[in-house]
């Protein structure tokens, strides 16, 4: 029997945790567990360059093995866990960490425990978690007290914990950072972001710090991270116990890795702010009618924020008078197919006509 192995020829394949092995958390020993993540496109926007008045780029992670950037930390808290001799992983999630966790765990032949928040979980989630087998159980509460659960079963077992307040997704998520910077040949100037638990901001942030410390960037970012409104701790200082956001990936009260982002935003020069559902609505619209790039409502926060700059001028007061020449990269977390009855809801369902070519024509031109 002769099996090909195109993909596994080595270990990993062409997974992130092999492009990027020295700055990871991988030795001989780690058996990586990998779907190709990463490689995702870096695509400029002319139309929000126009608008913004400096060079815009679109990170649109949405193109990860299942729809979010989720996957960049997984295939490395998976293969750790895996390593460590774990045989079954958990997670709390507000949908995409749990299709990204049954995705590997299935890959890697380990169990999955997904506990989430009742009815505030997006469609395409939850099947993707339930199709790779993974054992979910809706809690009648949010994030946050699914969080505080999974945080106690992974202390009291042998059951790997694989939200982002394990450090192993922060180091595979930075990759994200390096992408750019390859890409880029350097930092952006702004690197603005969706913040929901803050895992993401921290681990870019640690990715520019990493970068720069190998001497493969001269200067490092600001950082700008977007909560929603109805979901803001950061922004107004206080927990949130009953966060309210339509772009249900980013609806936290109480984010993990708040410290954290708290200091990427001082340590860069950034800010945290936030922007209102209505805001988020209109750049995920915007993005999907103006540049075909579909996006899931939370992944849209980092472009309403930029949107948000512009108008009130703030941008323009923080870049100073070399506008034009700044870069400015917006991280596009998750795919627009993850939660399709969002879009459904902002859009009028197409009405059937006769199968004639005259009922064609005329309702072209309606
Ligand atoms: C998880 C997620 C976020 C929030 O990232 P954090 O690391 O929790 O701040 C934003 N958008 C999407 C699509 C996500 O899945």
């Amino acid at each position: 029997m002769s099996l090909t192995r195109t993909n596994a020829a080595r270990p990993g394949g062409q997974g992130l945790m092999e492009r990027y092995r020295r700055y990871l958390p991988v030795s001989k020993n780690t058996p990586v567990v990998s779907l190709n993540e990463g490689r995702t496109p870096l695509i400029y926007s002319e139309k929000l360059s126009r608008i913004a008045g400096l060079s815009v780029h679109l990170k649109y992670e949405g193109t990860n093995p299942t729809g979010s950037f989720k996957d960049r930390g997984m295939t490395v808290a998976v293969s750790k866990a895996k390593e460590k001799g774990a045989r079954a992983v958990i997670c709390a999630s507000t949908g995409n960490t749990s299709a990204s966790a049954a995705a590997y765990a299935a890959r890697a032949g380990m169990s999955c425990y997904v506990i989430l928040p009742e009815g505030a979980v997006a469609l395409g989630k939850l099947s993707q978690a339930m199709m790779c087998r993974a054992k979910v159980i809706p809690i009648r509460g949010n994030f946050d007290e699914a969080l505080a659960i999974v945080r106690e079963v992974s202390s009291r077992t042998k059951v790997a914990l694989v939200n982002s307040v394990n450090p192993d997704r922060i180091e595979g998520q930075k990759t994200g950072a390096f992408e750019i910077c390859d890409a880029m040949t350097c930092a952006p100037d702004f690197h603005l972001i969706p913040v929901g638990n803050a895992g993401n901001i921290t681990a870019y942030w640690k990715g520019y710090r990493d970068y720069a410390a190998a001497g493969r960037i001269r200067r490092l970012p600001r950082m700008m991270g977007f909560q929603a409104k109805g979901a803001s701790p950061m922004v107004s200082g206080k927990i949130f116990s009953k966060p309210q956001t339509i772009a249900t990936a980013i609806r936290i009260g109480n984010p993990a890795s708040w410290l954290s982002a708290d200091l990427a935003r001082s340590e860069s020069g950034g800010l945290i702010d936030a922007v209102t559902d209505p805001q988020i609505l209109a750049a995920y619209r915007w993005l999907a009618a103006e540049e075909g790039v579909f996006v899931e409502p939370a992944s849209a926060a980092s472009v309403a924020g930029l949107f948000k700059l512009v108008r009130s001028g703030q941008l323009k007061k923080i870049a100073g008078s070399a506008l034009s020449r700044k870069t400015a990269v917006c991280i596009l977390t998750g795919h627009g197919l993850k939660d399709p009855s969002t879009a459904l809801d902002c859009i009028r369902t197409p009405r059937p006509v006769p199968a004639r070519l005259d009922a064609v024509l005329k309702e072209m031109h309606s």
